[in-house]
């Protein structure tokens, strides 16, 4: 199957095979594994040594909610910028656990729009946190972070960002002032499997934390019992685990995170270039895209619904998501994970044959 999809993703035959074995989980084979990606997560961040890293079980929004409920106290007012999906679900997840926000939404199509982030802090002096999403997957739009990292430093503010999508594609100023913890998993533009997510956060945060909201997804338990015994509080994911470990090798063999926003820019041209040939086009306009994920729309002359392009993709092997726009011809196509021009030469072919 290639997955043009959000993640999961393809992987190569070396961070499949890496998976062939078994390792106990109290054993020092799996501390320096553990040790060994929590570094190279900091490289390929560039995060500088303010940071630490912790891993979580689970998929992506485990790492969120644990990075939400672990670092911000009942006591301060949080302000949840919303262009998506993505920055819906930290509201829920706000919701859930009784913490005081307010949810700016904005336009789904367009980047955060700062000017509407800096009023309402003009009028909400109580808000102590910001936190957004950096590229909204749900649409493909790609926001502005280090201008809201701006603007939170002149208010005062910490902002937490959920970098799933962008992690180890797109960069990140981690030693602007009011940037405090980023969360992302392993199976995006990582490339390794799913099962583990993780949080950098600053050191002198993490060793000041003190909220227990929830047992396993407490980040400072966690991070302490690394430090302390070098051990996961509960059942690590050993095969994940020994996957991305040969994920973030292959990672800095390309290059790192530069050579793979490259990689994924140069695909990303061909997708645009070569859907444009057939009549279909992108729905965000060129400067709020990343070369993560592209929402293109089926127009009328075309005379073919998306659903059913979708559905007979997949019959061919070609694994596309449907857009989450609603009343919308569109359909989205990712261009991370192990991919290469002739894929896409494929998935374009096959669409001009369904279309005809
Ligand atoms: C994938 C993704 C998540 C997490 O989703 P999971 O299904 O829990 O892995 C969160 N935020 C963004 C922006 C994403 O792209």
């Amino acid at each position: 199957m290639k997955l043009f999809t959000p993640g999961p993703l393809n992987t190569s035959n070396e961070v499949r095979r890496a998976m062939n074995q078994d390792i106990g989980s109290r054993t020092g084979v799996l501390s320096k594994l553990t040790k060994d990606i929590c570094y190279g997560l900091m490289d390929i961040a560039q995060c500088g040594s303010d940071y630490t890293c912790v891993l979580l079980q689970g998929s992506g929004t485990f790492a969120i909610e644990a990075m939400i409920t672990s670092f911000i106290s009942n006591q301060e007012a949080v302000l949840v910028v919303s262009n998506g999906l993505y920055g819906e679900r930290i509201a829920q997840i706000c919701v859930i656990h009784n913490i005081k926000h307010y949810v700016l939404k904005m336009n789904p199509l367009c980047a955060i729009n700062l000017s509407t982030v800096e009023n309402f802090l003009l009028q909400n002096k109580d808000i102590k946190y910001i936190v957004t999403v950096q590229f909204e997957t749900a649409i493909g739009v790609l926001n502005d972070i280090d201008g809201l990292i701006s603007i939170a430093t002149n208010f005062g503010c910490r902002v937490l960002v959920d970098a799933m999508s962008s992690f180890a594609a797109l960069p990140l100023n981690y030693y602007a002032e009011s940037l405090v913890a980023v969360a992302s998993s392993a199976n995006k533009c990582l490339h390794g499997v799913p099962g583990i997510s993780f949080v950098l956060i600053r050191r002198n945060i993490i060793a000041k934390c003190n909220n227990r909201r929830t047992l396993s997804l407490d980040l400072c338990e966690q991070w302490k019992e690394f430090e302390l015994n070098e051990q996961w509080r509960f059942t690590p994911p050993t095969h994940v685990l020994m996957a991305l470990k040969v994920a973030i090798l292959e990672l800095k063999k390309l290059g790192g995170q530069k050579a793979r926003l490259k990689r994924y820019t140069t695909l990303a041209n061909q997708l645009v270039t070569s859907f444009a040939e057939i009549g279909i086009f992108p729905v965000v306009e060129e400067c709020y895209r990343a070369p993560i994920i592209i929402t293109f729309e089926l127009r009328n002359q075309l005379n073919i619904n998306a659903n059913y392009l979708i559905d007979k993709l997949f019959k061919m092997g070609l694994v596309l998501y449907p857009s989450k726009l609603s009343n919308n011809n569109t359909f989205r196509v990712g261009c991370i994970g192990e991919i290469n021009e002739s894929d896409i030469d494929m998935l374009v072919l096959s669409i001009k044959k369904v279309i005809s």
